[in-house]
């Protein structure tokens, strides 16, 4: 059935009807205060349930769990909001878009690949780019925002050597992937055919290049970067802001 009405009307179309639902839906779904969106700081009844997750959706600026922990971890425990930065933002997640953009203190950049471009969830970025070829100079901002993108990226070890390039000393990257803890390596996947590829974009919607496992910081650290590793969704109300009780955040911080 939803192929057949993504037929009738379009990708575009069905993108739309899809948003459509989600606002009806949150109207409903507004109609209390049992949680709180910590970006729009709308209260509902309840978040909205996102590919099988229950709690998961905002319905008015779509943020989903992981963007509200990240959220809550830069205000709470960092000084993100509290001094002059100049951001570039991979893959601008709405959520995030209009606050950092709006921000009198920031400079805020965007930028995308237009591979991982999600109508529902992204915006236009500012520069066409990947996050392998960053088009700026050494050392250009104080923060990088890459929420789910390392795992897209045929070799992650060069995006995180032009992270580390473009990153001013002091600065960091607001790094955020699925990690397979049970795993003590990263699990790469082998996309060189076709077939391979098509299997990818059956599984999860997009050429995924890898799974990492538990080697996740020594990972990124190999770059040069301090990994900063909090439990921080047990730090906050998990229930209240819909968060993953045992969500961690990830910062790597390029030394000084
Ligand atoms: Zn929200």
């Amino acid at each position: 059935m939803k192929s057949f009405i993504k037929k009738a009307i379009g990708k575009r179309g069905a993108n739309q009807l899809r948003s459509l639902q989600i606002d009806l839906k949150g109207m409903y779904y507004g109609l209390g205060n049992g949680v709180e969106c910590p970006i729009c700081e709308h209260t509902y009844r309840r978040f909205l349930p996102f590919r099988h997750r229950q709690q998961a959706l905002c319905p008015h600026c779509r943020s989903l769990e992981r963007h509200r922990l990240i959220f809550l971890y830069l205000k709470n425990r960092t000084d993100f909001f509290t001094t002059q930065k100049k951001i570039l933002h991979f893959a601008p997640e709405k959520c995030f878009y209009k606050k950092f953009k709006e921000h009198p203190g920031f400079e805020y950049v965007t930028a995308d690949y237009m591979v991982s471009f999600m109508d529902n969830i992204g915006v236009m970025p500012d520069h066409v780019m990947s996050i392998d070829d960053i088009k700026f100079p050494d050392n250009s901002f104080d923060v990088i925002i890459a929420i789910g993108i390392l795992l897209l990226v045929p070799d992650d070890q060069k995006a995180l050597a032009e992270i580390y390039r473009t990153l001013k000393p002091g600065g960091y990257a607001v790094l955020e992937d699925p990690i397979n803890y049970q795993s003590p390596v990263t699990e790469e996947y082998d996309l060189s055919t076709p077939e391979k590829k098509a299997v990818s974009l059956q599984k999860y919607g997009h050429l995924q290049y890898r799974l990492y496992g538990s080697d996740y910081k020594e990972r990124i650290e190999r770059e040069g970067f301090r990994m900063v590793e909090e439990p921080y969704g047990k730090e906050v109300d998990a229930q209240k802001y819909g968060v993953n009780p045992w969500g961690i955040t990830h910062l790597a911080y390029k030394p000084r």
